[in-house]
Formats: structure tokens, C-alpha cells, sequence
């Protein structure tokens, strides 16, 4: 069972992804628990501001210290954290190693950042650990907090039907997946491979690893090398 405490100020953006399809499997079976937190919630004037100026000037609104420092504590009066996470595009990289790792955790905070970012003292104070989507930047952060909460989540054990599944998607091992097929076995003359046909298991198995194989030395040879790309 994993526990995700988001907060954010577009709580709207999480519901629909997070809402479907495996993750809600999960949550209806209690493996996953996702509590949304409009950080507005900790705002204290009638505007409910999360974001003020930047000191120095330039383009583009701060997010406060004060409303996540609030929300914070009131999140670890309730359950203790195995990390509290900041999504940034300087974050480290969310591969399927730090997947796996997450999906060994209990309890996590995800903070969703909007406009320039967060005050910097979140950051150094608050913060345990900063995790990126990718090389590009977002307009918020719900979107790589769902990414990063699917990924996770379709990890955890009962989540997924067949629990062997994820472990021959692509990068688990350093590989990826090998091609798939499904009925018809001939479709405008392009064929199935004769050998899935075959009922064959071990040459099957031996089949599918040399694709993923040589899918892998194609498209990232990079993953192949002793010491993997984050
Ligand atoms: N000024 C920041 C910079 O250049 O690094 C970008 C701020 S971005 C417009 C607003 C928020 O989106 C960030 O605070 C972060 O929470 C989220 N975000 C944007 N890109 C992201 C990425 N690649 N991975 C994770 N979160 C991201």
C-alpha cells in the first residue's frame, strides 16, 4: 500500500488522470491512497494568495514560504514521510530505478510547484528530495506529480492483474520491451512472427529477449552500458 499527500493549487488537474484505468483499480482496492490538498487552504487572507513578487525583480510570481510551511506541518502531525518530494524541472531524473524505489515507500508528500517556482527556503528547509519529469518545463507540477504517482502506483503489488507484467516493461533490466502482437495473425499480408504462433515457450522466451536486445542496441544503446544514462 503507498500513501501520496499532493498538494496543489489546481487540485482539478490531478482528478481526471488520476481518476481511471489502473491507478483507480488500485484505489478502489485500497492499495493506493491519493489525497489531494488545495494549498489554498492554508492561505490566511480572503484572497487565499499562495504567490508574491520575486526579491530582486524579474518576470514572474514567487510561491510563498508561509502556506506550505503551514500545510507541512500539519500534513507530519498526521503520518510520517518516507520523502517530501518537490516536483522541478532541476530535480533528479524520474527513471524506472527511482520508480522502483518509490514504489517501496509507505508514505509520500508531493509538492507541486506553479509561476517561477517555490521561495528557495522550501527548497533547503522543507524539501527532502526534488524529482524532474524530464529536460522541459511545465506550466505546474500536477502533471509530473501524476506521471510520477502512475508510475509508481502500477508498481505496487494487486495494483496491476498480472503482477509479472511490469517487470518485462521497458527499463526494468535495463532493456526495453520487445514488440507485441495480438490477433489477427495476418492482417493486409503483414504477418504475425511464425515463432509466437509456435507454442514453443522456450523458444519464445529466447525470441523476445533478442528483440528486446536488439530494440535496446537500436533506439538507446546507452541503457546497455555498464554504467546506465539517468
Ligand atoms: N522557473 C522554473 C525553472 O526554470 O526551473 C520553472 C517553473 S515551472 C513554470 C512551474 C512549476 O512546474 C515548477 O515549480 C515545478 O513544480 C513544475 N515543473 C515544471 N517542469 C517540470 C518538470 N520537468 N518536472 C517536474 N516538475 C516540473
Amino acid at each position: 500500500m503507498i500513501h501520496f499527500d499532493i498538494i496543489t493549487i489546481h487540485p482539478e488537474l490531478l482528478t481526471g488522470p488520476l481518476d481511471h484505468s489502473i491507478i483507480k483499480r488500485g484505489r478502489d482496492k485500497g492499495l493506493i491512497e491519493i489525497n489531494l490538498i488545495n494549498l489554498r487552504d492554508y492561505t490566511t487572507d480572503k484572497h487565499r494568495t499562495v504567490d508574491d513578487y520575486a526579491y530582486g525583480g524579474g518576470a514572474g510570481m514567487v510561491m510563498m514560504i508561509e502556506p506550505v510551511a503551514k500545510c507541512l506541518d500539519d500534513l507530519r502531525k498526521q503520518r510520517s514521510y518516507d520523502e517530501i518530494i518537490y516536483l522541478s524541472p532541476d530535480g533528479k531524473l524520474l527513471d524506472q530505478q527511482l520508480c522502483n524505489r518509490f514504489s517501496l515507500y509507505k508514505n509520500l508528500v508531493l509538492l507541486c510547484g506553479h509561476y517561477k517556482g517555490i521561495d528557495e527556503r522550501i527548497r533547503e528547509h522543507l524539501i527532502t528530495m526534488e524529482v524532474s519529469i524530464g529536460d522541459y518545463v511545465l506550466t505546474g507540477g500536477e502533471l509530473a506529480a501524476a506521471v510520477l504517482c502512475d508510475s509508481v502506483g502500477r508498481l505496487i503489488p494487486g495494483v496491476m492483474s498480472d503482477e509479472t507484467s511490469a517487470l518485462s516493461d521497458s527499463f526494468q533490466d535495463n532493456l526495453l520491451a520487445p514488440p507485441v502482437f495480438t490477433r489477427p495473425a495476418e492482417f493486409n499480408g503483414w504477418k504475425v512472427p511464425e515463432i509466437l504462433l509456435s507454442g514453443n515457450e522456450k523458444l519464445i522466451y529466447d525470441w523476445k529477449h533478442d528483440q528486446a536486445l536488439k530494440r535496446t542496441l537500436e533506439r538507446r544503446p546507452g541503457l546497455l552500458s555498464d554504467d546506465p544514462p539517468n
